[in-house]
């Protein structure tokens, strides 16, 4: 028994990336497409592709929506796990990287699944009606709109879906009062873990994966 956590060494993150990670060909094909591309490696990591599944997995998903979406590599992560009717809503702002996303979709077979949104996310959610329900919530966009997106998102989850966040550990500074690295994107990250955490209509962790995925239950309606 232990009354204390065991931290990640690059060794341990290796053994736990090399037994869960949902990486496949198609997945490797895509990364290796974005970096010719010049598009960020940004995108989650390998070691959280199977946290994505489990979560969809878990909630017997059907919808899913992702804000901020890259190259798709989190979207065609999750479109896998998803069932053949499941559909996948990626918020993208970059009209090249939303065509990028469309093409890897396509060559994947998985473009009946994945649908782009292109433009601001806040200007997605809120064309919703109360009828858009979604199961998963994967919120991966700019920082500084994290707390505004859990709150425009929140009434379209239904109870029993998950909303999760990532770079939840802002890169290892999150618990850092006056930040020197990225002082405005840690410190919106810390207020969406405070809210995340006191939430009453959420029942949340923060699960120290990549750079940290910070995940809630819904389990009232607000
Ligand atoms: N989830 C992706 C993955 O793991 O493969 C990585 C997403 S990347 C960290 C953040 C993305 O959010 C970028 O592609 C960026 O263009 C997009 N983004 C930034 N602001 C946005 C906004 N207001 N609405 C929609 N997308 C936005």
């Amino acid at each position: 028994m232990s009354t204390h956590s065991t931290f990640l060494t690059p060794e341990l993150n290796d053994y736990l990336a090399r037994l869960f990670s949902a990486e496949d060909n198609d997945l490797r094909r895509l990364q290796e497409l974005a970096a010719e591309a010049k598009i960020p490696a940004i995108s989650i990591a390998p070691e959280q592709t199977s946290f994505l599944q489990l979560m969809i997995s878990v909630t017997g998903a059907r919808r899913v929506l992702e804000i901020g979406s890259l190259a798709g590599y989190s979207a065609l992560t999750m479109a896998k796990a998803l069932p053949q009717d499941g559909q996948l809503l990626a918020c993208e702002i970059d009209e090249r990287f939303a065509d990028f996303i469309e093409a890897r979709a396509r060559e994947a077979g998985l473009d009946h699944i994945i649908n782009v949104c292109r433009g601001p996310a806040l200007t997605t959610i809120a064309s919703f009606t109360p009828e858009d329900l979604f199961d998963v919530v994967f919120i991966d966009a700019d920082k500084p709109n994290y707390v505004r997106y859990l709150e425009a998102v929140l009434p379209h989850v239904r109870l029993g879906g998950v909303v999760i966040g990532d770079n939840c550990l802002a890169w290892g500074h999150v618990h850092e009062a006056q930040p020197d690295y990225e002082p405005s994107n840690v410190t919106a990250i810390a207020a969406f873990n405070d809210r995340m955490s006191t939430h009453p209509a959420l029942r949340s962790t923060l699960v120290p994966l990549g750079d940290g995925m910070t995940v809630g239950v819904k389990i009232r309606e607000i």
